[in-house]
């Protein structure tokens, strides 16, 4: 199956279908992201946070797929916001992947309450006029955050990565993004176990096109224009969340989807978390 593509406001083109590796064990990395370029994704997002970048080098080097066909995504971690620090962990990921640059780089979450994120941003700025990565994004931001990194310093976040699945479907942020030129993408897209898969709507919904609750949810956020970057570790659901493609939700599906909202978050609020 071939996965669609966006393209970022750099003119940048993404696979809209990636593979997360968020709590896959550095020993394990490798095998897995493996696994997963030989079953066709071509887009990995990791973070200097899971400690698996080095894996994740690995399994790309020894993939022997030509470095333009992969989009690799990492992200600067909570300790390292403010100008030199950024720039010196941007240094340490690209190392440990073992790569001249990257695709995405993304400042991981705003941390509102330390106030170091404008200034932090500007590192990512330089970063890419370097031509060490390809796009520069955030993650976790809120409306007010990237209208401040806009306003403050000109270059628009090429990718939001936030919290996005059937219960917390993100209306408000995703119209910011789309109206400041940012791509959605959605971490936990499946919801990290949190019952979505099981619910009745989305069984019946797999049922009627022959394909599996994962599937639908996956396709519901292509339909809705999200990056996705669904994480497994097991070898026939790396596969399965490939299985995207070849059929359509309708309006009674994407409403019936829209009705599993509920608003209850799996990880940390943006606001808040320091
Ligand atoms: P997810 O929604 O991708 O859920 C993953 C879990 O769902 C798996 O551990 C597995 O238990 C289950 N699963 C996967 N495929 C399945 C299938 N086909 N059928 C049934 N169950 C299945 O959640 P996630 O791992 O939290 O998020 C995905 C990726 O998003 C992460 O690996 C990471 O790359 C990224 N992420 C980013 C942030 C951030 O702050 N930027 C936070 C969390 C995750």
């Amino acid at each position: 199956s071939t996965i669609p593509e966006v393209t970022l406001n750099n003119g940048i083109r993404m696979p809209q279908l990636g593979f997360g590796v968020y709590k896959v064990p550095e020993e394990e990395t490798q095998e897995v992201v493996t696994a997963a370029l030989e079953a066709g994704y071509r887009s990995i997002d990791t973070a200097a946070l899971y400690r698996n970048e080095e894996g994740t080098g690995r399994a790309v080097a020894a993939s022997g797929i030509p470095r333009d066909e992969l989009f690799v995504t990492t992200k600067l971690w909570n300790t390292d916001h403010g100008y030199d620090t950024a720039l010196r962990a941007f240094d340490t990921s690209l190392a440990k992947l073992g790569l001249e640059y990257v695709d995405l780089y993304l400042i991981h979450w705003p941390l509102p309450a330390r106030d170091l994120y404008v200034e932090t941003w500007r590192a990512l700025e330089r970063i890419l006029s370097e031509g060490r990565a390809r796009a520069v994004g955030v993650s976790n931001f809120q409306p007010e955050h990237l209208r401040r990194l806009t306003e403050e310093t000109g270059t628009v976040p090429a990718v939001n990565q936030i919290e996005l699945h059937p219960r917390l479907p993100q209306r408000e942020l995703r119209e910011t993004d789309a109206e400041l030129g940012i791509v959605t993408e959605a971490w936990s897209p499946l919801g990290r176990g949190n019952g979505v898969l099981e619910e009745a709507s989305v069984t019946s919904i797999a049922q009627k096109h022959g394909r599996t609750p994962a599937q639908v949810v996956l396709r519901w956020h292509l339909q809705l224009g999200n990056v996705v970057i669904p994480k497994s570790v097991t070898p026939s659901r790396i596969r399965e969340n490939l299985g995207v493609t070849g059929f359509e939700l309708d309006d009674g599906d994407m409403a019936a989807l829209a009705e599993l909202e509920t608003g209850t978050r799996v990880g940390p609020h943006p606001d808040t978390l320091n």
